[in-house]
């Protein structure tokens, strides 16, 4: 599976691969690894999409009154 502009550090295409170590996701183009946690939640985003629902919507956090207003206009 390929995820392109996936990279959360370079935008880049994310691959997914499987060796004696394990199964794990990494970006072609800098070779960043992602983490459990961000393997998660790619799949989760991934399979939601699969199925047809919307993608998750950026909250605004209450503590940031810039970003509260960005979202809200
Ligand atoms: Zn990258």
């Amino acid at each position: 599976m390929v995820w392109l502009k996936g990279c959360p550090k370079c935008r880049g295409e994310l691959t997914d691969n499987k060796d004696t170590y394990g199964y794990y996701i990494y970006c072609v183009q800098c070779g960043y690894h992602l983490t459990e946690a961000q393997i998660g939640k790619l799949w989760t985003h991934t399979l939601n999409r699969k199925a047809g629902k919307p993608a998750p919507q950026p909250q605004p956090q209450q503590h940031d009154p810039y970003l509260a207003t960005v979202y809200y206009q």
